[in-house]
């Protein structure tokens, strides 16, 4: 069953780092845009921390409104502002594992 709002300990998947692809900047762009592109589709978390208002200024800056219009140089504004506090993980996203939405932001597997 879906839960929201609890307060387990936040879960984190490892990242698999020694994959070539872990290293490859085309890659993170493509997976990084792939996830704006769903954060900019929902915008539940626009209260949590800059790193969302910011994404959505940017995307809202573009002349099409959307995330593919965004300048890659411009994505680590976005990032430099999250803090790793798994609020938005925890706490707000239907994107997570293992609802219903999987795999969209789901990790890798160990
Ligand atoms: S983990 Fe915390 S700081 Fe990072 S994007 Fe989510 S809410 Fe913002
Ligand atoms: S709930 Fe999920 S998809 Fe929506 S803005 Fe937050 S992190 Fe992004």
């Amino acid at each position: 069953m879906a839960k929201e709002g609890n307060l387990q300990a936040p879960t984190r998947h490892p990242l698999d780092w020694k994959a070539p692809a872990f290293y490859d900047e085309g890659a993170l762009h493509k997976e990084m845009e792939r996830v704006f592109d769903i954060c900019h589709g929902c915008r539940r978390c626009v209260s949590l921390c800059k790193a969302f208002p910011t994404l959505f200024d940017l995307v809202d800056a573009t002349s099409n409104g959307e995330v593919d219009g965004v300048a890659k140089a411009n994505y680590f504004k976005v990032v430099e502002h999250c803090y790793l506090c798994d609020l938005c993980y925890m706490t707000k996203c239907p994107y997570v594992p293992p609802p219903q939405f999987q795999p969209r932001f789901s990790a890798p597997d160990a």
